[in-house]
C-alpha cells in the first residue's frame, strides 16, 4: 500500500507556497511554519515514506550529506551557537506531518526545543539481548 499524502507532498509538488532554503535531487529544506525559535527549518526527502527506517540508501545518503550543510547554513544566518536536530517518527513521539523530516532548531536563550528526558539504567543482561536482536536484524537488512 502506497504511504498517504500529506501536506509536504503538496510542498514538494509547489502546490503551497514554503520558505525555500535548499533543494536538490533528493532533498527540500524550507523554513518550518510554526518555529520554536529564529531560523527553524525542516530537512524532508523528496521520498514519500512516514518513517526514517522506511527510507532507501540514496534518500537517506542524500539526507545525510545536506544536514550538516544546513545546520551550517542556519548558524550562520541565526548566530545561533547552540541547536537540536530532531527527527519524530510515530504519532506517539511526537510526529504530526507522516513525511520524513529533521527539524534543525537554533537554541536561543529560552527558544528553541524543550526536552523532557527520563534516563534509566541500563541492565547487563538486558543489554545482552538487545546487542543480540539489533546484530541480527542488521545481518538480514
Ligand atoms: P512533527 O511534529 O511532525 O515532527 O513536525 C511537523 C512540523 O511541520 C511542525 O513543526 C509544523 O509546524 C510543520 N508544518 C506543518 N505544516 C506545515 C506547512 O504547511 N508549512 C511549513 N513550512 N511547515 C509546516
Amino acid at each position: 500500500m502506497a504511504p498517504a499524502t500529506t501536506i509536504f507532498d503538496r510542498i514538494l509538488a509547489g502546490e503551497i507556497p514554503c520558505y525555500r532554503v535548499y533543494e536538490d535531487d533528493h532533498v527540500l529544506a524550507f523554513l518550518d511554519i510554526a518555529p520554536l525559535s529564529d531560523g527553524h527549518i525542516l530537512v524532508i526527502p523528496k521520498e514519500r515514506k512516514a518513517c526514517l527506517h522506511e527510507l532507501s540508501d540514496d534518500a537517506a545518503a542524500a539526507l545525510g550529506r545536506a544536514l550538516p550543510r544546513l545546520c551550517r547554513a542556519v548558524v550562520a544566518a541565526t548566530g545561533a551557537t547552540a541547536y537540536n536536530v530532531l527527527q519524530n517518527n510515530g504519532a506517539s513521539a511526537h510526529q504530526a506531518v507522516m513525511h520524513v523530516h529533521f527539524h534543525i532548531i537554533p537554541k536561543t536563550g529560552a527558544k528553541g526545543l524543550g526536552v523532557g528526558w527520563n534516563p534509566g539504567r541500563l541492565a547487563g543482561d538486558r543489554a545482552e539481548e538487545l546487542v543480540d536482536g539489533m546484530r541480527a536484524a542488521l545481518e538480514g537488512s
